[in-house]
Formats: structure tokens, C-alpha cells, sequence
């Protein structure tokens, strides 16, 4: 189980800081998603309490099974993320849990968000990240580079999201160094796009456990990190679930 959420707080932002020292970013520019995929909610309430403020799932069935018993008392509640595939039939629940989500990979879906921002919390225009699978990997979701221009800009349009950013799931490599290419080329991406839209916001999701420093120097504004706050999940190493 490792040495407990307080020791793993201090380990994290430690590292996020060195990164962010060697390339002179300031490490409050980036946001720790602790990912709580698969870890019970009592666990989630002492990440919560050792500092990690937001909570990442990647299953909107599973977070709405948590998400009353870890935000209980806690005012203000934690933020929550969704960083796993959005089905379309789970979109309403989605957004009546989730604060963002991270992980919006088509026209559609970007659409009834839109429509369901407006009808469950108008006037709040609802913050998203649009996922770009970069790596043009056919095992991955996200727009693909070669399309992500013209599918952004009908996003864009839609009146009632808020596009924060950009996100991508990097390949599973053996070094972190290896991951570096993932996250150089969201960040041109995003640079390239913001030079034409102004309603992109400059928000970069990438990095994990294995590779989120690297992902801090490449210009990472958020980093998703599951194990090393909570240690190994159940199942094949390696795997996301
Ligand atoms: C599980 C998951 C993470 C966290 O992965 P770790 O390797 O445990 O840090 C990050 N992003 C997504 C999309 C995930 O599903």
C-alpha cells in the first residue's frame, strides 16, 4: 500500500518542482489530478486531506458510486475530472458529477455536452478538455492530429462549453524519456492552434506516474497520477485499469 497520501503529497509536488525548475516554469502552474480509479473512498478522503484537491476517474459508473461518500463533509468538496471514454448515454450523469472533463474525442459528443450544459446549468459555459491521441495510435482515443483543425473549430463554436485545453494518453513506453515526443507534440499543437483560436484555452493534460516530470518540462498544466499516490492497482502491470 506504500507509505500513505501525506508522504506521497510532498513526494509529488517535490518533483513537480524540480521539473518545473529546470525548464523556470512555476510548479503552481501545474495541477495534480489524483486518480482514483479502482481506490476505495476512505482512501480518496486522505489523499484529499494530505492536499490532493482534485480527483480524476475514469468511469463515470464508479465515480457516481463514490463520489457522495468521499465528498462528504468537505467544504469546499474536492474538484472532480473525468479522464476516462465518455459514452454518450452516460453524457447527463457525466456532467452532473464532473466539474471537467478531459476526455471529450468527437463532434458528437461535444455536441450534447453543449445541449446538456445549457438545459442542467445555464449560463455556465461547461469547462472541457478536448483529447487528441497525437500518437495517432490506433489502441487510443482522441481526434486525430490530421483532423483535430477543422473537428476543433466546430467545438469552438458550441456555445455553452468552455474549451480549457488539451489532453492526450500517452503510449505506454518502458522509459519516461520515451514519452517525451507525446508531450512535445501536444504542446506545439496547442501553441499552433491558439495562434488561430482565441478560444482555446492553454491548458496541457499529459503525464502520469511513470513520465509526469517529463510532462512538467514539456509545458504539462495538469498531470494525472493514480499509482503513485495510491500504488499499484489490481490487474495486469501496466495496464490503466
Ligand atoms: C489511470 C489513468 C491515469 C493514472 O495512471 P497512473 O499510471 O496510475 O498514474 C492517468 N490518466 C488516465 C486517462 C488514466 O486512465
Amino acid at each position: 500500500m506504500g507509505p500513505g497520501p501525506d508522504a506521497a503529497y510532498a513526494r509529488i509536488r517535490a518533483a513537480i518542482a524540480v521539473a518545473a525548475a529546470r525548464v523556470g516554469r512555476d510548479p503552481g502552474d501545474v495541477e495534480v489530478v489524483a486518480v482514483g480509479k479502482t481506490v476505495a473512498p476512505d482512501r480518496i478522503r486522505a489523499a484529499v486531506a494530505a492536499g490532493f484537491r482534485t480527483i480524476g476517474e475514469n468511469r463515470v459508473q464508479e465515480a457516481a458510486s463514490k463520489f457522495e461518500a468521499v465528498n462528504a463533509g468537505l467544504d469546499p468538496r474536492p474538484t472532480w475530472h473525468l479522464v476516462g471514454p465518455l459514452q454518450s448515454n452516460k453524457a447527463r450523469r457525466a456532467v452532473t458529477l464532473f466539474d471537467v472533463i478531459e476526455t471529450v474525442d468527437s463532434i458528437p459528443l461535444a455536441t450534447r455536452l453543449d445541449r446538456l450544459a445549457a438545459e442542467l446549468r445555464p449560463g455556465r459555459p461547461y469547462p472541457v478538455l478536448v483529447q487528441v491521441n497525437v500518437d495517432d495510435d490506433a489502441s487510443k482515443a482522441g481526434l486525430a492530429p490530421a483532423a483535430v483543425e477543422r473537428q476543433l473549430a466546430e467545438i469552438l463554436a458550441l456555445p455553452n462549453l468552455r474549451v480549457d485545453g488539451l489532453m492526450t494518453v500517452g503510449r505506454l513506453v518502458a522509459a519516461a524519456a520515451a514519452a517525451r515526443p507525446t508531450f512535445v507534440a501536444l504542446r506545439r499543437l496547442s501553441e499552433r492552434l491558439r495562434a488561430r483560436e482565441a478560444r482555446l484555452g492553454a491548458a496541457l493534460s499529459m503525464g502520469m506516474t511513470d513520465d509526469f516530470e517529463v510532462a512538467v518540462e514539456e509545458g504539462a498544466t495538469i498531470v494525472r497520477i493514480g499509482r503513485a499516490i495510491f500504488g499499484d492497482r489490481p490487474g495486469p502491470p501496466g495496464a490503466l485499469r
